[in-house]
C-alpha cells in the first residue's frame, strides 16, 4: 500500500515555494511539472553573456520572501536597483514631456502637471479622518477608474493612478477591481475617510501600502531562486509530466513515456486557470460547474522585449526606473524599464544601455490577434516617439507570454469567492497568482499559509 502525498501540480514560484514549505513541516509531496525546467514565469536567456530576466524583474523583499532567500543561502546575490523610488517618468503623449513621479505625492503633484482644481481635491480628501470603520461592510465592487475618478478628477486618474497601475497589472484602471486591489479604499469610500492618508500614511499603528518594502532584484536572474528551490526538492520534482487521470485518491501521470500513479491525499493546482480546467475534466468526479467558472476568468497576454540603444542617443535623459505610459492613448508600449540604468553593475553592452519594454497587456486590445512582428514594430515606434529616439533599438530578445497577468475584472471577488466554495469540502486545493495577488512576496506567504493549514488539517482532522 502506497502511503498518501500531497500532489502539487505545477513548479512555478507558487509550487515550488508551497513544496518547500510542506518538506520543512514534514510533509510527503510530489510536484508534477508540464515543463523540463522549474520557475514557471520566472525565466532568464543569455544574451551577449548577460543573464536578461524574461518574466518578473524584480520583487519586494517581504519578510517571508526574505527569509526564504537566506534559508537557500542566496542572501548574497540580493541587490537593490540604484535609485528605485521616485523615478519613474510618466510619457504623456498629449503634452509630449515626461513627468517624475514620485512616492512623495506632493512633489508629484507639485510637478507642473496638475491643476488647481486637481490640488483642491488632494486638500479636502486629505482633511477626511483615517478611521477606517471598524464594522466587515458587505462591499459592491466597482472600478478602479471609478473609485479613483469620484474622490478625484479624471486627469488625475488617467495620468497618476493608471499609467501606475498599468505597470503592475497590464491593464486598464476602468476594467481593474476595487474591491480585489483597494478593499481598503472602497471601506474608506464608504466612512468618508481619507484615501491619500491610507495609502501614504502609517495608519492607526499599521504600515502604509506604499513604500512599505524594498524592491530588490538577484544578481544572476530570478531563476537563482527558483533553480536553487527546485535543487534542494529535486527527489520529489517530475519534469515533463502529463496527467491521465485522476480519481477521488489516485493521480495517474506520464512523465517521458513512462506511466505512473500516486495515491494522494490532497492536490493543490499551482497553475494557470486553463491547465486547472484542462486536468479537471480527467478527474472522474464531475466538476463541470468548476470548470465553467474557472473559465471565466482572463489573462492579459504580455511581451518582454530586451532591447539595446546608443548611450550617445540621449535626448531624453535616462536616469530612474523607467518610463510608463497612461493607457488610452493607442499605445503597444506599457512601460520601459532603464535596465542599464537601474541594475547597473550587472549588465555590460559597451557604449549601448539595456532597455526592458512590456507590450501589450489588455490595455492594447489588438495584441492578441495581431502578428506578433507588427506588435514589436508598434512598440518600437512608440518608444522611439517617448524617448525621441534617432537610432532604430537592437533587439535582443522577445518573449510572448500567453497567460502573462491574471485580469482582475470587477466581480472578481466573487468568482473566487464562488470557486471557493464549491472545493471547500474536496480534496483540491486552488493556488498562484489569479487568486488573491501576483506579486511573488503574496505567492510565497500564500504558499507558508497553505502548508500550515494542511499540517494543521492532516494533524487534528
Ligand atoms: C512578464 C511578467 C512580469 C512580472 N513581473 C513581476 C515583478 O516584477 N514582480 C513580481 O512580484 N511579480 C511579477 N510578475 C508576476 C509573477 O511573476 C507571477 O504572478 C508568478 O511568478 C506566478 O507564479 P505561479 O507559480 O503561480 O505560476 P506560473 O509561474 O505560471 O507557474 C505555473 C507552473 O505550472 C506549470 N503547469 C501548467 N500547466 C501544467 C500542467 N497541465 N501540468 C503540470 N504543470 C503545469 C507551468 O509549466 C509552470 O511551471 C510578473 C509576471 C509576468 C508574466
Amino acid at each position: 500500500m502506497k502511503s498518501k502525498t500531497v500532489v502539487i501540480i505545477g513548479g512555478g514560484i507558487s509550487g515550488l515555494t508551497l513544496a518547500w514549505a510542506l518538506k520543512s513541516l514534514g510533509i510527503n509531496y510530489k510536484i508534477l511539472e508540464q515543463k523540463d525546467r522549474p520557475g514557471g514565469v520566472i525565466d532568464s536567456k543569455i544574451k551577449l553573456e548577460n543573464t536578461l530576466n524574461i518574466g518578473p524583474q524584480t520583487f519586494l523583499l517581504e519578510p517571508e520572501l526574505n527569509k526564504l532567500i537566506k534559508d537557500l543561502d542566496l542572501d548574497n546575490e540580493i541587490l537593490f536597483p540604484i535609485d528605485p523610488n521616485g523615478t519613474r517618468a510618466i510619457a504623456s503623449p498629449k503634452e509630449q514631456f515626461h513627468r517624475k513621479f514620485s512616492k512623495n505625492l506632493l512633489k508629484t503633484l507639485l510637478n507642473g502637471a496638475f491643476s488647481f482644481t486637481d490640488f483642491i481635491l488632494i486638500m479636502k480628501d486629505l482633511l477626511k479622518s483615517s478611521v477606517t470603520i471598524k464594522e466587515k461592510k458587505e462591499l459592491k465592487d466597482k472600478s478602479i477608474y471609478e473609485l479613483f475618478a469620484t474622490r478625484f478628477s479624471k486627469k488625475i486618474v488617467e495620468e497618476l493612478i493608471s499609467p501606475a497601475l498599468v505597470g503592475v497589472w497590464a491593464a486598464n484602471t476602468s476594467e481593474l477591481s476595487a474591491k480585489c486591489l483597494f478593499p481598503e479604499l472602497l471601506l474608506a469610500e464608504a466612512n468618508g475617510s481619507s484615501f491619500l492618508k491610507i495609502l501614504f500614511k502609517k495608519n492607526k499603528g499599521k504600515k502604509s501600502r506604499i513604500g512599505k518594502s524594498k524592491v530588490a532584484y538577484l544578481k544572476k536572474g530570478l531563476t537563482t531562486l527558483t533553480n536553487k528551490l527546485a535543487d534542494n526538492l529535486s527527489k520529489d520534482f517530475i519534469y515533463n509530466c502529463e496527467i491521465i487521470s485522476i480519481s477521488e485518491n489516485e493521480i495517474k501521470y506520464k512523465s517521458v513515456d513512462l506511466e505512473n500513479s500516486l495515491a494522494y491525499s490532497k492536490i493543490i493546482f499551482c497553475c494557470p486557470t486553463k491547465s486547472v480546467s484542462n486536468i479537471l475534466t480527467k478527474h472522474k468526479s464531475d466538476y463541470t460547474q468548476l470548470i465553467e467558472l474557472l473559465n471565466k476568468i482572463k489573462y492579459s497576454p504580455l511581451s518582454v522585449v530586451h532591447c539595446v540603444i546608443p548611450q550617445s542617443d540621449k535626448k531624453v535623459e535616462r536616469n530612474g526606473f523607467g518610463v510608463l505610459i497612461p493607457p488610452g492613448h493607442s499605445k503597444a508600449l506599457l512601460g520601459v524599464i532603464y535596465s542599464s540604468s537601474i541594475f547597473q553593475s550587472e549588465y555590460s553592452f559597451p557604449d549601448h544601455d539595456l532597455l526592458t519594454l512590456f507590450i501589450g497587456g489588455s490595455v492594447y486590445k489588438e495584441f492578441a490577434d495581431v502578428h506578433d512582428e507588427e506588435n514589436l514594430n508598434r512598440a518600437l515606434s512608440d518608444l522611439k516617439e517617448i524617448l525621441k529616439l534617432e537610432n532604430d533599438p537592437k533587439v535582443l530578445n522577445i518573449k510572448y507570454w500567453e497567460d502573462g497577468i491574471p485580469l482582475y475584472e470587477v466581480g472578481h471577488f466573487e468568482l473566487i469567492s464562488k470557486i471557493e466554495s464549491l472545493i471547500i469540502n474536496s480534496n483540491i486545493i486552488l493556488h498562484s497568482n489569479y487568486l488573491d495577488g501576483v506579486s511573488l512576496p503574496h505567492l510565497v506567504r500564500k504558499s507558508l499559509k497553505i502548508a500550515n493549514d494542511l499540517k494543521w488539517d492532516l494533524t487534528y482532522k
